[in-house]
C-alpha cells in the first residue's frame, strides 16, 4: 500500500499534474516508451472512456499530448558520449565573496562535507559506474556492482556524483527510486532486511517479515515497477559468518522481476574471495571496480580545484601535502584536512599565505606524533582492539563503551582477519598496554568486563595510521 503510495509521489516529481492519473511510473519511462510506442496507454484509456465527461476527454489528450513530448529526446548514442565527459557538473555554485577572508573561503571549500561540483581524477570511474547503472535502467533488468578501495579514495563521492547527475537528467533515463544503506549503520547484517524494506515502503517490520515480504516482492512480475538503486555503503561491515544476508542482497537483483540495482562499496578488495562463500560470490559475477588511492599529482589536483580563484597557497605548498599524503595512504580526504588546518592557523595566526615551514610543522604534527607512530608500529592484537573501538563507536555514535561490548566487536574483527581471539586475560592486557600509552581512557580494570572505556585519539587518526601501515 505505501509502497504504490511511493511510486505515485515520483510520478507526480517525474511528470506533469496531468500525468498524475497515469496507468504507472513504468508507462512513462523511456523504455516503456520505446516498446510499447503509445498504444497501451491509448487502449487503457479507451478502455474506460465509453462513460466519461467531457473533462476526462481533455485529460487523455493532455496525456498523450505529454507522452509524444517526455518521449526520450536523445538516443542512447548521446548518452554513450555522454560518458567520457569529465562529471563536472556546472559552475560553482557560489562565486567567491569579496567580502569573504580568502582564508576563511578556503577553510570551507575544503571541508570534506562540502559538495565539490566535479570529482577531478574519477572520470573513468564515473563512467564505468554510470554506464553500468544506465545500461540495467535501459534493459529494464538489475544487478549488482562491487565497488572497493581505501579510505579517502572517492568510492562514495562517485557514486552520489553518478547518481545526482542522473537525477538532473532524469527525462533521459527510465524512472528510478534511489536508497542508501550504510553498513556501518547497521546494529546486525539482518537489519539490513528491515531498513531496504522501510526505505521501499515506509513500513518498519522485524527482519524476519521484513526479508520474507522483499523476497516475495523481487521474485513477483509487476511490469509497473519503477527500479530500485541501492547504494549499500560500508559492506564489510556485513560480513559475517552466517551470509545469508550477503547472499540475498545479491542475489535478489538477478531475478529479472526485481529490477533492482545494488551498488556495494567496501573498503578491501578481496572481500569476496576472503570473506564471502562461493554461493554469493558467483552471485556477483564480474562486476568489480578498484578505486585505486591517489598519486601526487591527482592529490594536487584535488586540492587545486577546490582552491580554484583564491591565492591563499602556492602551489609549491599543495605538492608539498600532497607529496606526503600520496607516500602514506593516498587519501583524499587526509589531504584536504591538512590544507583546512594550515589555512586555519593561517587565519588565527593573522597571515595571509600558507608557507612550506607550516606544511612541514603540520606534517610533523599529524604523521610522527608520537601516538600516530605507536599505533602504526604496535602489535597486531592492539591494533584490532582500536579498531574495534572506531567500530563500536560507529555502530553505535556513543563515545564510551565497556570492555564487553568491545570484546564482542574484538572477536568479531579476529574471525574476519582470520586470527584466533585471545583469552579474557589477554584480552585485558591488550586493553592496559592501550591505556598506558594513553590511546584508550579507562576506569580500574578490576571491574572486569564492565570496564568502561574512551579512546583517546581521533577516529580518522586511528583510521588513517592502520590504513597507512598497509600501503
Ligand atoms: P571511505 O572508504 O572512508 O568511505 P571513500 O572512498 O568513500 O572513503 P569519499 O567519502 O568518497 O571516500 O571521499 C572522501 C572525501 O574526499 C570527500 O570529502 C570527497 O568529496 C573528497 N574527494 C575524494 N575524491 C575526490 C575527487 N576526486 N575530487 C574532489 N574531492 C574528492
Ligand atoms: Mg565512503
Amino acid at each position: 500500500m505505501s509502497e504504490t503510495k511511493k511510486t505515485k509521489r515520483v510520478v507526480v516529481v517525474e511528470t506533469s499534474s496531468e500525468e498524475s492519473e497515469s496507468d504507472s511510473d513504468f508507462e512513462d519511462s523511456p523504455t516503456y516508451k520505446k516498446k510499447f510506442g503509445k498504444n497501451k496507454k491509448e487502449s487503457s484509456s479507451e478502455e474506460s472512456n465509453a462513460s466519461e465527461d467531457e473533462e476526462t476527454k481533455r485529460k487523455t489528450k493532455t496525456k498523450k499530448k505529454t507522452v509524444a513530448v517526455v518521449t526520450p529526446r536523445r538516443k542512447s548514442t548521446k548518452l554513450l558520449e555522454r560518458r567520457v565527459f569529465t562529471p563536472g557538473v556546472a559552475q560553482r555554485k557560489a562565486p567567491v565573496k569579496s567580502s569573504l577572508n580568502p582564508l576563511v573561503e578556503a577553510q570551507l571549500r575544503l571541508h570534506v562535507s562540502a559538495v565539490p561540483d566535479s570529482l577531478p581524477c574519477r572520470e573513468e570511474e564515473f563512467a564505468e559506474i554510470f554506464g553500468y547503472v544506465e545500461s540495467k535502467l535501459q534493459e529494464g533488468t538489475g544487478g549488482c556492482i562491487y565497488i572497493s578501495g581505501v579510505p579517502g579514495t572517492g568510492k562514495t563521492a562517485t557514486v552520489k556524483q553518478v547518481i545526482r547527475y542522473m537525477e538532473d537528467n532524469r527525462d533521459e533515463f527510465p524512472d528510478f527510486n534511489f536508497f542508501e544503506l550504510n553498513g556501518m549503520r547497521l546494529t546486525c547484517p539482518e537489519q539490513t532486511y528491515v531498513e531496504m524494506w522501510r526505505l521501499l515502503t515506509g513500513e518498519k517490520l522485524v527482519h524476519e517479515q521484513a526479508m520474507k515480504k522483499l523476497d516475495t516482492r523481487f521474485s513477483t512480475p509487476a511490469p509497473r515497477r519503477t527500479h530500485t538503486i541501492f547504494l549499500v555503503d560500508e559492506l564489510d561491515m556485513l560480513c559475517k559468518k552466517k551470509q545469508t544476508v550477503l547472499y540475498n542482497i545479491f542475489e535478489w537483483p538477478s531475478r529479472p522481476q526485481a529490477k533492482v540495482v545494488i551498488i556495494a562499496i567496501a573498503n578491501t578488495m578481496d572481500l569476496p574471495e576472503r570473506d564471502m562463500d562461493m554461493r554469493v560470490i558467483s552471485r556477483l559475477g564480474f562486476n568489480r571496480l578498484h578505486f585505486e588511492p591517489y598519486n601526487q599529482q591527482q592529490l594536487q589536483c584535488i586540492v587545486s580545484s577546490r582552491l580554484e580563484g583564491l591565492e591563499v597557497f602556492q602551489s609549491d605548498e599543495i605538492q608539498l601535502v600532497s607529496r606526503k599524503v600520496a607516500g602514506l595512504s593516498g587519501d583524499a580526504r587526509r589531504a584536504l584536512d591538512i590544507c583546512r588546518i594550515l589555512a586555519e592557523r593561517c587565519e588565527r595566526e593573522g597571515r595571509d599565505r600558507v608557507t612550506q615551514v607550516d606544511v612541514l610543522k603540520v606534517h610533523r604534527e599529524m604523521f610522527t606524533s608520537s601516538k600516530m607512530m605507536y599505533i602504526r608500529t604496535c602489535s597486531q592484537l592492539e591494533q584490532f582492539f582500536l579498531r574495534s573501538m572506531v567500530n563500536e563507536f560507529y555502530k553505535t555514535g556513543v563515545e564510551e563503551t565497556t570492555l564487553r561490548n568491545i570484546s564482542i566487536r574484538f572477536d568479531e574483527t579476529c574471525a574476519s582477519e582470520g586470527v584466533k581471539s585471545p583469552s579474557l586475560h589477554g584480552l585485558v592486557s591488550v586493553a592496559v598496554r592501550l591505556s598506558s600509552q594513553r590511546l584508550v581512557l579507562s576506569e580500574d580494570y578490576r571491574k572486569g568486563l564492565d570496564t568502561k572505556l574512551r579512546l583517546n585519539v581521533a577516529f580518522e587518526d586511528i583510521n588513517f595510521a592502520l590504513n597507512a601501515r598497509n600501503i
